[in-house]
Formats: structure tokens, C-alpha cells, sequence
């Protein structure tokens, strides 16, 4: 149990018991709890003056004992497809990224109501793939389990302000989260786990863990670990080559983790998880969009029932890599069908908006390098 109480504690990090202990502490009955936890997940409070029910010497306390809102919003950008990215800073100065993806037709192949927060759990990344902005920058440090919780609060806070369309008919807007932002989320493991827990729980987002996906570059050991997780979440493998010697040119963590360390640790997962798993693969024109990597690519998903979500690479600034022809990825798409795997060809999401992981954080970092920085 979490007993640590100071100034520097995000209210978000914390279990339900942990915020109804904090309170007895300082003598507060347990509905004071509740009353609070109902402003922060129900009705968006970003101020203690807010939380009117709670009296004047309470609020005082609380703001004198946790953060309510580490961040704050920097920047948004909407593209043609109203997929919508946001930029916030958080108490250091840094810099994340998050992306709302409302569901489209074209993409899942059917109409639903999907609204998606694609969400980061680090500051930048250590693991450098050589097709990621986020990587670019290097490491700076893990998101706490509040400042990922509070993503999608602010994020839905933002929408009732804004008054979204999207809104309507709906107790709250997002309904599905994928940890695809910024950051491995695997090498945040304890922080991520904890936000997960406090994301699905009634009390807090009521997000079900079948709508949370995990993605992950393909850490061998947490993925052991998820495994035997209660939750059952879904897993997205970052494979983007069927074969180590492009993989490990593409995603250096390849050399520790091989393929067949990575195969070997996804049965395992499968042994112990009926959640889905899919296999995501940028598609980089020249690298590994052949027919032969295709075709190794239905060997390594057939047998673990992976889906192959297949993604034409996203222009990125600093990175010369360019998606193949139309042709190029429906070709790779029939190899996979023609071999049993379930595949689609994903169109591009927000490809005005610089929508890949990392892309507007590190736009905005150098722009305030340059001192040009546009809001
Ligand atoms: S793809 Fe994921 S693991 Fe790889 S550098 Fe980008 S954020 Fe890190």
C-alpha cells in the first residue's frame, strides 16, 4: 500500500483505499472520500475551489497535501479526420503528447462509437526505433501513475469546455485507451500497472480492460509478467520486420530480444490470456515491405491467432523514411490473407497533424530551442 503523502503526490496515483486512508489521517469520515474521488472522476474538477460539497479548511488541506493537476495544455491540433493531438507540460517543463482518434469506418470496417485516447507513459523513450520521433530526443524520465491517469481526464475535460459534438448521448467520451503514445510503456511497468488498475476501476475512469491495449516494443520479461496480470487486457506487439536482420536495424531492443525470445514469451502469454493480440507493422518502402517478409510474417502470426495491423509509414521531420505505393501494401496484405492471417491495411489518422508518437513534442522543443514556438 501506498502510504507516502506529500506535496508532491498527483491525487490521480492513488487507489481508491489509499485516498480513503489519506483522509482518516487528518480524521475525515470515508463519505469525504467518496465525495472527493466524484469530483475528480465524475465531474473533471481541475481546482480544489471547485469541489463545493468539500468544506473550506478540507480543499486548503487537500491543495496543501497533493497535486490535483500536473499539466497543463500547450497546444491542439485538429486534423481533416477530426483526429485531435494535444501537447501538455507538465510541473518540470516537460513535454507529452496524447492523440484522440474517433472511430471512422474506413478504418475498422465497420460504424461504431469508438473514441480512442492514444496515451504516453514516459518523457521521450530510450529504446530509439529508427522510424520514431519519440526516440529522437532520448530518455528523459517515467510518467507517474498520475500524470497517465490524468491524460484522459484532461483530455475530457477539454471536450466538455469545448463543448464537442462528440459529446453528445454520452456519459463520458473516451472509451477505449491505447498506451501507444510516448515511452515504452513496459519500462514503466509499476506506474503503468497502477494507472491501469485505477483507469479500469468503477470508481475512476470505468474504462473495461478489454478496451485497453497495451503496446510494446517487445520487452521479454514484463511481457512474462503481464501475463500473469489479473487483467485482461490487449497486447500490440511493435514487430515491424519478420526477420532479426531487418528488425534489428529497424528497433535496436531486437539484439537483446530476439525473435524467437519474443515468440517464445508471447506463447507463454497466450497460454495464460485470451485477450487479443495483434502484431502492429509500419510499412517503410525499400525495408521490410517485401513479399518474402510478408510471407515470414504470416509464419509468426498464424500460430499465436495474431491480427496484423499493417500502418503505411507516417512522414516524419528528421527521418527519411517514405510509406511504399498503394500497390507495395496491398500486395503485403495479400500475402498474410492468401496465408490465413487476419490483416488490415490501416489508413493514415491524422496525417496533418504530425499524429506519430512524439512528432509534436519534438516540433515544439525545437521550435523553443529556435524561440518560434506557435500555439
Ligand atoms: S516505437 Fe515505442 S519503443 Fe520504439 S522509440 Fe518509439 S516510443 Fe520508444
Amino acid at each position: 500500500m501506498n502510504t507516502f503523502i506529500s506535496k508532491t503526490e498527483n491525487i490521480k496515483s492513488l487507489y481508491q483505499d489509499e485516498i480513503v486512508n489519506s483522509l482518516k489521517r487528518i480524521k475525515e469520515p470515508d463519505y469525504r472520500a467518496n465525495q472527493l474521488i466524484n469530483w475528480i472522476y465524475k465531474n473533471y474538477a481541475n481546482s480544489w475551489d471547485e469541489m463545493t460539497n468539500l468544506p473550506i479548511a478540507l480543499r486548503k488541506k487537500l491543495s496543501e497535501m497533493f497535486i490535483l493537476y500536473s499539466s497543463k495544455l500547450v497546444k491542439v491540433q485538429c486534423s481533416d479526420d477530426l483526429t485531435r493531438k494535444f501537447l501538455w507540460q507538465l510541473e518540470d517543463g516537460e513535454f507529452v503528447e496524447n492523440v484522440l482518434i474517433p472511430a471512422n469506418p474506413a478504418l475498422y470496417g465497420e460504424p461504431d462509437d469508438r473514441m480512442t485516447l492514444c496515451v504516453s507513459t514516459q518523457v521521450g523513450c530510450a529504446y530509439k526505433c529508427k522510424f520514431c520521433a519519440s526516440g529522437l530526443l532520448g530518455f528523459k524520465r517515467n510518467l507517474n501513475a498520475g500524470e497517465i491517469v490524468e491524460q484522459i481526464l484532461a483530455v475530457e475535460r477539454w471536450a466538455i469546455n469545448e463543448k464537442l459534438p462528440e459529446l453528445e448521448n454520452k456519459k463520458r467520451l473516451i472509451n477505449n485507451i491505447v498506451f501507444m503514445g510516448m515511452g515504452e510503456p513496459l519500462a514503466n511497468y509499476e506506474n503503468l500497472i497502477r494507472a491501469i488498475k485505477i483507469i479500469n476501476a468503477q470508481w475512476g475512469c470505468n474504462i473495461g480492460a478489454r478496451k485497453i491495449t497495451i503496446s510494446t516494443c517487445g520487452l521479454v520479461p514484463e511481457i512474462r509478467q503481464l501475463a500473469t496480470e489479473k487483467l485482461q487486457l490487449r497486447l500490440a506487439i511493435s514487430l515491424h520486420a519478420a526477420t532479426n536482420d531487418v528488425r534489428s536495424k529497424l528497433m535496436p531492443i531486437n539484439k537483446k530480444y530476439p525473435l524467437e525470445n519474443l515468440m517464445e514469451a508471447l506463447r507463454f502469454y497466450r497460454m495464460n490470456k485470451s485477450g487479443m493480440i495483434t502484431f502492429e507493422y509500419i510499412l517503410i518502402e525499400g525495408v521490410n515491405d517485401s513479399s518474402e517478409q510478408a510471407a515470414k510474417l504470416a509464419k509468426l502470426a498464424k500460430p499465436l491467432r495474431t491480427k496484423v495491423n499493417l500502418i503505411p509509414c507516417n512522414k516524419v521531420e528528421g527521418l527519411d523514411f517514405h510509406s511504399p505505393s498503394e500497390t507495395v501494401q496491398k500486395q503485403f496484405l495479400n500475402v498474410l490473407k492468401r496465408n490465413g492471417v487476419t490483416a488490415t491495411l490501416r489508413k493514415e489518422k491524422g496525417a496533418n497533424i504530425d499524429a506519430a508518437c512524439g512528432q509534436l513534442r519534438l516540433k515544439t522543443e525545437s521550435e523553443i530551442k529556435h524561440n518560434t514556438i506557435k500555439t
